[in-house]
């Protein structure tokens, strides 16, 4: 409806800038020097390499390089091979919602049955009591996803410990969705299932280097995980995707082992989070609400104050204002698989903003007018 109506896309979680200039020589180089074959099913070694790496020095977890660290088209290929490994016909899935949309087709396709619990109505943390009350001897998986997308909420190591007592005395796999894990506001520290060493012995985490380094479209992410987990998955994988984008991996690898690399991620925080207060800033005053995003590049903004319609009809309304002041947003209720539960917010739209300035100060003149049509 974007390129329809020709209103300002700040919907999909995709920048509006361009990956660094250092990484692209680099998978140009990698292209000249001859990467062009398909690289190792389990991915480039150098990359691999890179990730066990930093997840050991960020995390203090040291993954295998050759047997539970896997490279794939995009985190969602693996999420999506971690799903068909291991669930099948009446095994159950606990999804937390509002959740990000790949979980429930992947969950269905494999025959198994979904079993959404909120996230707590007020903040989008953890429910651990209702987590608890949806466990059962079907659970197979759990899925996690924090920074969480749509709301930005990040969760803390006491949340980890609880959940990690519930599933204590259970076969239940999770799978943690951490890609934009790196992407933190406010000083907090990034957080990871790597962290907890109890947790991190049955659960299989997906990461993304399209979310980290500004190049969606490269589709190239990873999965950590236990080798008897990671065996499964490779069983998948094998046949959906089998061997990714060689020469980017290469570059990628490259990239992220030079001075500007490293630079590059030191930088990551500051960038998004800067771009998250001039939104914020841009919208102090009016009758538009939030609470800031915790991570991640998504901000939700709640505009009950100002419009009763429902959130399906008031973003294809502002769409439709066209070139001029219209404006793409999503709203919050699909993210619900069975609908918006009793007594949590409705009334809630999620903006991107992975955007240059000069589109996040044009973002807030659209949002401005929609929430005080007067002016
Ligand atoms: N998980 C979440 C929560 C996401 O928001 C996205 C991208 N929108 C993905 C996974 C997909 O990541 P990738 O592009 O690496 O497949």
């Amino acid at each position: 409806m974007a390129a329809e109506y020709g209103a300002l896309n700040m919907s999909q979680g995709f920048p509006d800038f361009d990956p660094p200039k250092a990484l692209r020589t680099a998978v140009f180089d990698a292209m000249n020097q001859g990467k062009n074959q398909y690289a190792p099913m389990a991915g480039d070694g150098d990359l691999r390499a890179w990730i066990a790496g930093e997840t050991e020095s960020q995390t203090g977890r040291s993954y295998d390089v050759t047997h539970e660290i896997t490279v794939g088209a995009g985190a969602s290929s693996l999420l999506f091979a971690s799903i068909q490994a291991f669930v099948g016909p009446a095994e159950e899935v606990i999804v937390l919602s509002p959740a990000y949309d790949l979980y429930q087709p992947a969950v269905e396709l494999a025959g198994g049955t979904l079993v959404v619990v909120p996230l707590n109505a007020t903040d989008y943390h953890l429910d651990l009591q209702a987590i608890k009350a949806a466990l059962s001897p079907s659970t197979r998986m759990l899925i996690l996803n924090f920074p969480n997308n749509p709301t930005g909420s990040c969760w803390s190591m006491d949340d980890l410990d609880g959940l990690s007592a519930l599933l204590d005395n259970t076969d239940v796999i999770v799978v943690s969705d951490e890609v934009y894990g790196p992407l933190q506001h406010d000083g907090r520290k990034a957080l990871s299932v790597c962290h907890h060493a109890a947790l991190s012995q049955r659960a299989l985490i997906a990461a993304s280097f399209g979310k980290i380094l500004h190049a969606t479209g490269w589709k190239i992410g990873y999965l950590l995980g236990p080798s008897e987990l990671m065996h499964e998955v490779r069983k998948v994988h094998q046949y959906d995707v089998f061997s990714t984008g060689a020469p980017i991996q290469s570059g990628i690898a490259a990239f992220l082992n030079s001075p500007e690399g490293k630079d590059h991620l030191i930088g990551l925080p500051s960038l998004y989070q800067n771009k998250r207060d001039r939104l914020l800033q841009g919208l102090a005053g009016s009758p538009w609400k939030w609470r800031p995003a915790e991570a991640g590049f998504f901000q939700v903004l709640d505009y009950g104050q100002f419009d009763e319609r429902d959130d399906r009809t008031v973003v294809q309304a502002w769409c439709r204002k066209g070139a001029e002041d219209g404006i793409a947003l999503i709203p919050l209720s699909p993210f619900y698989p069975t609908g918006i539960p009793e007594g949590h917010p409705t009334h809630r739209i999620r903006v991107c903003f992975a955007k240059n300035d000069n589109t996040l100060d044009e973002a807030i003149r659209r949002l401005l007018i929609i929430s005080n049509p007067v002016s």
